[in-house]
């Protein structure tokens, strides 16, 4: 049996990135970046007007001056490379190119026209020298980092590349996560429960969890019978980047999951973490290409384990930074207990709490803190940690794992 910490840094030791591949853009949200990038272009590409108005010079538009307006316009689109002459007021829309001899852009909000042909304008309210002006490389100039290695990528990144006019990017690719449960008992949703069955719940609730962490979730099921998981186990491991399997890792007559993956070549790591809920965990490796993690069958423990222990490998395997032994794929919070919390175990155990953002992330144990108690899981907001033989007193400050 191994510590969480242990098991954790050995699974992570395991794992690599993956294979680096271009998608287009519109298909990279939320992958990470696999290269860092610069910019290819200055933004703005030119300087260009922020407004619909006028460019003028900024020294003859004061309050009350009159400007000719000249008899061409620049709008959005080729630059025409016209030359603002002085005394001359030319219109231009936002977006469009500033004409040579022009220094600020008057809003048409602060002009008004002379006469009724609207030969000439006046000045309401004047304007500063390069005012309404966004000036060429204001934003990013040429050469300058816009994407780094490990960044998450966001649709706001997305309209960042595209503007630097780059169609495709690379990122990490995405796990093949086969999903194994196993067990005589179990059928699935829709289908008709049987005397003695019960519905599989681990099957659905591990795939969303892959695919929260942006693996690809493949679902298989298994009977408790050698021939049955063998053949299950086999497919699952020649398919995939990942396999996952829940139940039947145990000591149990019918837990077959150990002794069949030793008889494909699965190696295994380790075997047991010291931990509560999920002591009978297994983790090995196949052809050195296959991460293989048994989980405890109790969905409780599942999912505890998956996150402990199997979601950070599938975040190291997607490229995110930041991955470390220290951090289960759940995102952390400090809270302060609402009551006090005692481990009379020698595990050290996760427990299933609400927690009150509105106060201060108040934290209080919720439901049935058992190993097959789905409700009071999926009504927790959090896990909070108690280490073995661990006493905290109400109002002390812990961390806790969003889930
Ligand atoms: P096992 O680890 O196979 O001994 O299973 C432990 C407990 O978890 C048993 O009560 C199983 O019925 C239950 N269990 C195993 N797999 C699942 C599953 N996929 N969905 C719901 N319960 C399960
Ligand atoms: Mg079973």
């Amino acid at each position: 049996m191994i510590e969480e910490l242990e098991a954790r840094k050995r699974i992570l030791e395991s794992t690599s990135s993956g294979p680096v591949m271009w998608v287009p853009i519109s298909m990279a949200v939320d992958g990470v970046a696999a290269e860092t990038l610069g910019a290819r272009l200055d933004c703005p590409v030119f300087d260009n007007s922020s407004m619909d108005g006028y460019a003028v010079r900024a020294s003859e538009c004061r309050t009350g001056d009159t400007l000719n307006v000249a008899g061409q316009v620049q709008a959005a689109g080729p630059d025409l490379d016209l030359i603002l002459k002085p005394g001359e007021a030319l219109r231009i829309f936002t977006g469009a190119a500033i004409p040579r001899g022009a220094d600020a852009v008057i809003m048409q909000e602060d002009v008004e026209f002379v006469d009724d042909e609207r030969t000439a304008i006046r000045i309401v309210e004047g304007v500063e020298l390069a005012e309404n002006i966004r000036r060429r490389g204001s934003d990013v100039c040429e050469g300058q980092r816009i994407l780094s290695k490990g960044e998450r990528i966001k649709p706001t990144t997305i309209g960042l590349l595209a503007s630097q006019g780059l169609p495709n990017v690379p990122i990490f690719s995405r796990p093949m996560v086969n999903i194994v449960t196993t067990g005589d008992e179990l059928v699935e949703t829709g289908e008709w429960l049987g005397e003695g069955e019960i519905y599989n719940s681990n099957g659905p609730m591990l795939t969303a969890a892959v695919e929260r962490l942006g693996g690809i979730a493949a679902r298989f099921h298994a009977m408790d019978d050698r021939g049955h998981l063998r053949s299950v186990l086999e497919n699952a491991l020649h398919t995939g980047d990942f396999v996952i399997i829940a139940g039947g890792v145990s000591v149990g007559d019918r837990d077959f999951v150990k002794e069949t993956l030793t008889d494909l070549g699965v190696t295994t790591e380790f075997w047991r973490v010291n931990v509560k809920p999920g002591k009978p965990f297994v983790f090995g490796r196949f052809e050195d290409r296959v991460s293989v993690v048994g989980l405890p069958g109790n969905p409780v423990s599942a999912f505890v384990t998956f996150s402990m222990f199997a979601g950070p490998a599938i975040q190291k395997w997607l490229g995110k930074k930041d991955v470390s032994a220290d951090q289960p794929a759940l995102e952390s919070f400090s809270g302060v207990l609402g009551t006090d919390l005692e481990n009379r175990g020698d595990r050290p155990h996760y427990l299933r709490v609400k927690v009150d953002r509105e106060n201060g992330n108040r934290i209080t144990p919720f439901g049935v803190q058992q190993s097959h108690a789905v409700h009071g899981l999926a009504q927790a907001d959090a896990l909070v940690r108690l280490a073995a033989s661990e006493s905290l007193q109400s109002g002390q400050s812990v961390t806790g794992w969003w889930i």
